[in-house]
């Protein structure tokens, strides 16, 4: 450990930047560095009232007025903003720079420059301004590799554009095989070159090659191929350090009382082991009024248990309370609950103390990045429905490379039929053939992650191996350069 350990965290103001980083602070923290995590104002008030008591996390605001951008007041992170205004918040983000380099001068002024700067690929302007002050830069991604390197290489190449078919290969990233139309994001599928998402893209990706190294909440034994595309594109090293625990998931949005917890496990530790079927869309997606429908009638006919977490349908204001006789079949949550068959819970629930029970057999899943991390580390096999993002090349890879999902459906406009679904449900949760095929691969990857994790005298697996590698490489810089 040097004097200097302090290390500045910078992620992009959503949720799901910033929980990663704040659970990776919380790492670092734990080996003995001070952190300095910045973020605009509203965010860090939001943080101070989650970071555990102890912490000693420094939160720092970096000034920032969303007004000054024709943002509405107070819309500081993607979560307070209609999908359509985050791509403004994306572009007003590259206004924090000269900001940022204040800060940085500060704390070289003030003789405690950072030992390294953590910063968000939407930052990727960050390195440079960091080497300013000759201080290591590392670009930190919560995605997998492999669906980071599918969402780099269709961005640079928009090898769709040239497909006739709607199927395509991505010219600079062929071992991903095969993708289809229907697996990119609508503002992938309208992208011309010259339009406003293509040209931030345009200005944010090369610039990913300024920085230092790659750090990334994944294991290398599973993501191999996303990490190697990282390796060969920037011959820059890239740390594969994952699974980083997200405590705050547990503590922060507890938007379940102890009461419905209790009810849940209550309701798991009645059932068999591996026979409930969880249902989860994340912390913001939900699907529409016809494809509830459709997935209710399948978990009807399938008769297998489940815990299915529901919000409002698309289109429907997510803040309103869930009208189960409205949205589901007639009396379904209600047969369900009275048969002890199925609870259906509405907008929040304790995930990973769903995931760990031995009573759950299989999780449908948008495919987030850390769901499916939660499963695997648990041995959970999954059926996949991505909904944005890079969700849809993480699916791909946990059917085609790992061998642990069924992919259900796409997004919101894949016309879901229930009988399908009933079909792909009972195939994931079957005791034999397929199902058991999966919980097998499940489990063997659940075994390579708590390899990659172990820690103890003689042996260090690749992730803690990966961290130390990532804690020594400014030190070593340091010493060439003298
Ligand atoms: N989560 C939870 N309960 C829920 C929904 C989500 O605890 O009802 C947690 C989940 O465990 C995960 C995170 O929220 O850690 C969701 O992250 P992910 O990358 O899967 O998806 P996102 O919400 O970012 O789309």
């Amino acid at each position: 450990m040097t004097n200097n350990n302090n290390i500045v965290v910078f992620p992009f103001m959503a949720q799901g930047h910033i929980i990663p980083f704040l659970s990776l602070s919380l790492q670092l923290e734990q080996k003995g560095y001070q952190i300095t995590f910045i973020n605009t104002p509203l965010n860090i008030a939001n943080l101070r009232r989650s970071l555990p008591p102890s912490s000693t996390i420094r939160l720092l605001d970096i000034p920032f007025d969303p007004v000054d951008h024709n943002l509405p007041p107070h819309c500081e992170n993607t979560d307070s903003l209609p999908p359509s205004r985050i791509f403004d918040l994306l572009v007003a983000s590259a206004s924090l720079r000269p900001a940022f380099r204040n800060i940085l001068k500060n704390l070289v002024d003030n003789e405690c420059p950072p030992f390294c700067v953590v910063a968000d690929f939407f930052f990727a302007w960050s390195a440079d301004v960091s080497h300013e002050f000759g201080i290591f830069h590392v670009t930190f991604s919560g995605a997998g590799g492999f669906g980071l390197a599918c969402y780099y290489s269709a961005w640079i190449n928009l090898p769709h554009k040239n497909s006739v078919s709607g199927e395509f290969t991505l010219p600079d990233f062929q071992e991903a095989g095969k993708l289809q139309v229907s697996q990119l994001t609508p503002s992938l599928v309208a992208a011309t070159g010259n339009d406003p998402w293509s040209e931030f893209q345009k200005i944010n990706l090369p610039l990913w090659g300024n920085a230092d190294g790659f750090l990334f909440n994944t294991i290398e034994n599973l993501d191999k191929v996303g990490l190697s595309y990282f390796r060969r594109k920037f011959g820059r090293p890239v740390w594969a350090i994952g699974p980083i625990d997200s405590p705050l998931t547990d503590t922060s949005p507890t938007r379940n009382t102890g009461w419905e917890t209790e009810k849940l496990l209550h309701f798991l530790d009645s059932k068999p082991t591996s026979s409930v079927l969880y249902i989860s869309f994340g912390s913001q997606h939900t699907i529409t009024p016809s494809q509830m429908m459709q997935l209710a009638i399948a978990l009807d006919k399938s008769n297998k248990s489940f815990i299915w977490v529901v919000r409002p349908p698309l289109g429907f204001d997510m803040n309103t309370e869930f009208k189960a006789e409205e949205w589901l079949p007639e009396n379904f949550k209600k047969k369900a609950e009275e048969e002890n068959r199925g609870l259906v819970v509405e907008k929040w629930a304790p995930q990973l103390e769903i995931l760990s029970h031995k009573s759950v057999g299989g999780f449908m899943t948008h495919c987030g990045w850390n769901s499916v991390l939660e499963a695997l580390s648990r041995g959970v096999p999954l059926l996949g429905w991505p909904m944005a993002a890079e969700q849809f090349y993480n699916a791909k890879m946990m059917v085609e490379i790992a061998g642990v999902c069924v992919e259900v459906a796409r997004g919101v406009s894949f016309e879901v039929m229930s009988e399908d679904l009933r079909v792909k449900i009972e195939e994931v949760m079957s005791e034999d053939g397929k199902g058991k095929e999966m919980r097998k691969k499940a489990f063997d990857i659940k075994t390579m992650i708590e390899e990659a994790t172990r820690d103890e005298d003689g042996f260090k697996g690749s992730s803690v191996k990966a961290m130390q590698d990532f804690l020594q490489a400014p030190l070593l810089i340091k010493k060439q350069q003298k």
